[in-house]
């Protein structure tokens, strides 16, 4: 174990979130365009890459890596990554390996991920709606996403379910949505959805619904407990006092949660960013390709850490953040 993390303002980094593709099987119309050009396969990181990256990071102490995308599930050989991960799980250096999914390929993988130590993991879903799931993801179809969640359950993994809460397409599902989520012992937490800028035509600005209006009216049916609960990243918890669920809110643009930021995020390209809200990174490919010997990205990692600044305005320009969030995908979700 080498030297811890820490940043400027004393915070740990334990927090590492990793996109290990930028493919996807869907194209959810908040989130991409239906024809999106990715990027040449020289810029990924390999899966040998990825691992040595997140090596180094759990060997300054990071304890808890979530991966994400696009779709994870889709990244060819991901499962030899998982299983490569686990070694940290074993050893106890890390303390919490998960993921963030579409839920498409769980069918197939669910059994793998428990074998390789997974015990939770982040399913987005908007909508129970058949007609509606396609119209949102585009490609996606609903019933192999349940399927793929009922895989999961059976292969015992706990499952949060993210819905991105969107005005006049989901609002009339919020009650459908949480009773669904009692019954199958799944936790929920909602997403305001960010402005992505223009992905083909859909008019943002209408789609956003605002979680303060979404938690009033959970509040004309249920309790609402607030809990002290906080994970460093940006979510808020309830409890429903009538069920005892746990429901979550993350409200990306909002700056609450910077004072115990804990994480940084990595793109599949190996571009570290610090903050969510701005758009200062460094490129850990190079360092990573320059030398098999970690000496080199060790200290880039080091002095990117040292720039993670102490937080981000919510006066920052939407457009500059929507701009990043398009380019890696890896900001929501828990
Ligand atoms: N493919 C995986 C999945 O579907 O969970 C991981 C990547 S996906 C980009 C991560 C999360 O970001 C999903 O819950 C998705 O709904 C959310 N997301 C994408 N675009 C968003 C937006 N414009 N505003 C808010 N959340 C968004």
């Amino acid at each position: 174990m080498n030297a811890p993390l820490i940043d400027p303002f004393a915070r740990a980094i334990r927090y590492l979130r990793v996109s290990v593709t930028d493919r996807c099987d869907f194209r959810c119309t908040y989130c991409m365009a239906e024809h999106m050009t990715f990027l040449p396969k020289a810029e990924l990181l390999t899966l040998e890459e990825l691992d040595r990256l997140c090596t180094a990071f759990v060997h300054m102490g990071v304890e808890k890596l979530r991966i994400t995308g696009g779709e994870p599930l889709v990244r060819k050989g991901i499962m030899t990554f998982f299983r490569a991960m686990s070694r940290h799980l074993d050893s106890g250096a890390l303390k919490e390996l998960t993921l963030t999914t579409n839920g498409s390929q769980l069918a197939r993988f669910a059994q793998e991920l428990v074998d390789c130590g997974i015990r939770r993991i982040n399913v987005s879903l908007d909508t129970l709606d058949p007609a509606k799931f396609a119209e949102i993801t585009r490609w996606g179809r609903l019933p192999q996403v349940l399927d793929g969640i009922e895989a999961a359950k059976a292969a015992g993994l706990r499952v949060k379910i993210n819905a991105v809460a969107l005005k006049g397409f989901n609002e009339d599902e919020l009650f459908p949505l949480v009773d669904w989520c009692a019954r199958e012992g799944h936790d929920l937490t909602f997403i305001e959805v960010m402005p992505m800028g223009d992905l083909g035509g859909e008019d943002r600005l209408s789609q956003y619904w605002a979680l303060t209006d979404l938690r009033a009216r959970l509040a004309e049916r249920f309790t609402l407990t607030d809990l002290a609960e906080r994970t460093g990243g940006p979510a808020r918890y309830v409890r429903l006092e009538e069920t005892g669920q746990k429901i979550g809110f993350i409200t990306p643009l909002t700056h609450n949660f910077c004072e115990s930021c804990n994480r940084v995020r990595l793109t599949c390209t190996g571009e570290l960013y610090m903050c969510l809200g701005q758009e200062d990174m460094a490129d850990l490919r190079a360092p990573l390709r320059a030398s098999p010997d970690d000496t080199g990205l060790e200290q880039a990692i080091r002095a990117a850490i040292a720039r993670k600044p102490k937080g981000h305005d919510f006066d920052y320009s939407r457009q500059a953040i929507a701009g990043q969030m398009t380019r890696h995908m890896s900001h929501t979700g828990g």
